[in-house]
């Protein structure tokens, strides 16, 4: 959902692409921001953010977003995510170019808002156990990347980083649900 916030920037940013045209290197952006590209300098203000979810989402997707936020990215740094039916923060389904979009919403590198869509185009499962066919996107994997880029994490196209859910690429019926050391030491690096 498109807010009107007059002074606040917004980014769109496109991740998880299937297609290398998607895989703009960013590198060069990164001076001063520390060692880990995955890092940023745009924070949350507050360590507690809340996310509602789209009543467009299918109780498979509910599932699976739910699980990528408490279950894999919550205890790893300050930051929690917790479940708010009256939060601005939307998860939803969007006709899109790529399997996912999050858009962020900030100004003064504090983060504002956050909005994440997956593309209701392409064959999902939604299942956290089961692997995807190989026509299909994994729901979980897709959110927890995608929950990586509300930390503000950064997506690297960079392959000594495949292992890490922050890693751009996704395959048809790929299931990733570890973070990796890099993943871990981001988050921990913006929110101690
Ligand atoms: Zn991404």
């Amino acid at each position: 959902m498109l807010k009107s916030f007059n002074s606040i920037r917004l980014m769109s940013i496109v991740f998880i692409a299937t297609l290398v045209t998607n895989g703009f290197i960013i590198k060069d952006a990164l001076a001063g921001v520390g060692d880990s590209p995955l890092v940023t300098k745009q924070k949350w203000s507050n360590t507690k953010v809340t996310y509602d979810l789209g009543s467009d989402l299918s109780r498979g997707f509910k599932n699976a977003v739910d699980h990528a936020g408490v279950m894999v990215w919550n205890g790893v740094s300050s930051l929690e995510f917790e479940y708010s039916g009256t939060s601005f923060n939307d998860w939803g389904m969007r006709e899109l170019d790529n399997p996912a979009v999050t858009q962020i919403y900030s100004t003064d590198n504090k983060i504002i808002e956050v909005n994440t869509y997956f593309n209701e185009l392409e064959q999902w499962n939604t299942a956290i156990l089961a692997d995807p066919d190989p026509d299909e996107l994994d729901a979980l994997t897709v959110a927890i990347h995608e929950f990586g880029h509300w930390f503000r994490l950064r997506d690297t196209y960079d392959d000594m980083y495949s292992d890490a859910m922050m890693y751009g690429y996704i395959d048809y019926g790929e299931k990733k649900v570890k973070l990796s050391y890099e993943d871990i030491d981001a988050a921990q690096t913006m929110y101690p």
